[in-house]
């Protein structure tokens, strides 16, 4: 087996680590990558002595991440250091009742007693139903390849039994009473892409997810989580490239045979796994062929997740009064999901989440100054088709504004760099269908079997990794979908 080799496009945290998996098994890996750094979603800025983590930041069942280096008989700890972090996120509304959402039972009961006494036995309730979809959904199916439609029925009982067709927000109500404890335990879907209006209640696993492995943080960002990656991948003697943008995937006689580079290099591989956009995977790499046209068209009729909105900002002062991961709701919930989901307009209010990572980690700034980036989830390019290099200045300012006024003041003043990524460089840099941050949206005709496969359905040795398949955005999520798909190209090696 050891002269099979493999080519992944893209070095996401999903392409990475198949990766790893594929080169542990003896597949001889290359990554391709088109930016200048790995990471995909998890990319890096260094702006004037900070250090930005682009996107994920929250860091949640480190076991799937563990088990990466375990295949190799490694730790973890002797590539990167996990920070726990609590209270996991500070949940912040603007008529001041804030909820600190941590790893203690007590801690919880006691918060929700004082705010609804009567929803501290629901919540209970609730968690036990989160533990069931826990293992369920994610322990029994989170690393499935859900290649037939025979899969999805064995999977269907245990679905219906738990009410998988219900929205997160409705399972949530039947436990909770108070408005804004449902948006406490319901919003989660938003991390992955979801609305938690209409995402299948099977999501509320996230909330076990949270509480089993904890909230974590790698230190010197999740960036060198990244680098630690990178760095086991070629301790084991798999490449990556960067600045290796692929144009196309040439197919013939119904297989992949070579991929071809932006530059005109042509490298042939005995398999080949995208990590890229699935739109962009099947609508530009297999541009011409009968599959790319057919996929494209099936894909681009889905529903694709909201895009993000992401302002990466640094301090001459630090605040240490506020927490890693806070959360501000703005004044409606419902309304303002509706329209980021709908609506063809940016809504005049905003519900924002901050990453405030110099309270766990002061290697991240300069001495005395303090790093952040916030972020607000927006329409997606074809729900809102708006300029967003007319909207994203007037937007930024709107926003840092809004955190000086209420969260961290004087912000405005204390500014030392500042920059914004808006859906055009969803999807420009990332090559995002719709600028959508989170690919194909999670609601249940969305998902496992539903979703795009990870062995494509007609060429045999073409894999798709990350986001876009099974089951879906987030680090655990792609990470999942990784050893999935290795399962199958691991197999499909040794035939
Ligand atoms: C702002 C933000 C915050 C988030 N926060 C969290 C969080 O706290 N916790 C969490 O678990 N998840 C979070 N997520 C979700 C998570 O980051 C993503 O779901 C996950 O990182 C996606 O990984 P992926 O493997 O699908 O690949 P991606 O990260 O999408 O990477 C795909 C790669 O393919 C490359 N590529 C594209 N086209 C080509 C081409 N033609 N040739 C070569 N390379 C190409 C891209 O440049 C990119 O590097 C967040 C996402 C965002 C955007």
């Amino acid at each position: 087996m050891s002269t099979r080799s493999a080519a992944i496009i893209g070095a996401g945290f999903g392409g990475l680590a198949l990766a790893i998996r594929l080169q542990s098994a003896g597949i001889r890996t290359t990554v391709f990558e088109k930016r200048d750094k790995p990471g995909g979603r998890a990319y890096v800025y260094h702006d004037a002595g900070f250090t930005f983590d682009a996107g994920p930041t929250v860091i949640t069942d480190p076991d799937c991440l563990e088990a990466l280096w375990r295949l190799s008989g490694r730790r973890l700890a002797d590539y990167v250091t996990l920070l726990p972090v609590s209270p996991f996120y500070q949940l912040c509304w603007e008529d001041g009742f804030r909820f600190d959402y941590a790893n203690d039972q007590a801690e919880i009961d006691r918060q929700i007693r004082a705010k609804s006494p009567a929803d501290v036995d629901g919540y209970r309730r609730f968690l036990a139903y989160s533990e069931e979809l826990f293992h369920e959904g994610y322990e029994k199916l989170g690393a499935v390849p859900f290649l037939n439609f025979f899969s999805m029925i064995r999977a269907a009982p245990q679905l219906v039994r738990l009410e998988a067709y219900r929205s997160v927000y409705a399972k949530v109500s039947q436990y909770i009473a108070d408005e804004q404890l449902r948006q406490a335990f319901s919003f989660h879907t938003l991390l992955v892409g979801g609305n938690p209006f209409s995402t299948s209640s099977i999501y509320a696993l996230i909330h076990a997810l949270e509480r089993r492995g904890g909230v974590w943080f790698a230190k010197g960002g999740t960036g060198a989580l990244i680098a630690g990656m990178v760095k086991l991948l070629e301790d084991l003697g798999g490449r990556i490239e960067l600045n290796a943008p692929i144009d196309r995937i040439e197919v013939e006689g119904g297989r992949a045979r070579a991929l071809h580079l932006a530059g005109g290099r042509r490298e042939a591989f005995d398999m080949i796994a995208s990590n890229a956009d699935v739109v962009h995977t099947y609508k530009h790499m297999l541009r011409g062929t009968p599959r790319g046209e057919a996929r494209s068209r099936a894909l681009t009729a889905s529903r694709f997740s909201m895009s993000l909105f992401v302002i990466y900002f640094g301090l001459k002062r630090q605040h240490p009064e506020l927490k890693h991961h806070m959360v501000l709701f703005g004044p409606r919930y419902r309304g303002l999901i509706d329209d980021i989901f709908r609506a063809n307009r940016l809504a005049d209010d905003f519900s924002l989440y901050l990453h405030a990572p110099s309270v766990t980690d002061d290697s991240l700034a300069p001495p005395g100054h303090s790093a952040y980036y916030v972020l607000s989830p927006v329409p997606h390019l074809g729900t809102a088709p708006l300029d967003w290099a007319v909207e994203g200045p007037r937007y930024r300012d709107r926003i840092l504004k809004y955190l000086n006024d209420r969260y961290i003041p004087g912000l405005l003043d204390d500014l030392v760099t500042v920059r914004h990524f808006t859906p055009f460089d969803f999807r420009d840099e990332l090559n995002a269908h719709l600028g959508s941050a989170f690919s194909v949206e999670p609601i249940l005709t969305q998902s496992a079997w539903f979703r795009p496969h990870n062995r494509d359905d007609e060429i045999d040795n073409l894999y798709i990794v990350g986001a876009g398949t099974h089951p879906g955005a987030g680090i655990p999520g792609v990470v999942g979908s990784a050893e999935a798909t290795a399962g199958l190209m691991i197999a499909d090696a040794r035939k």
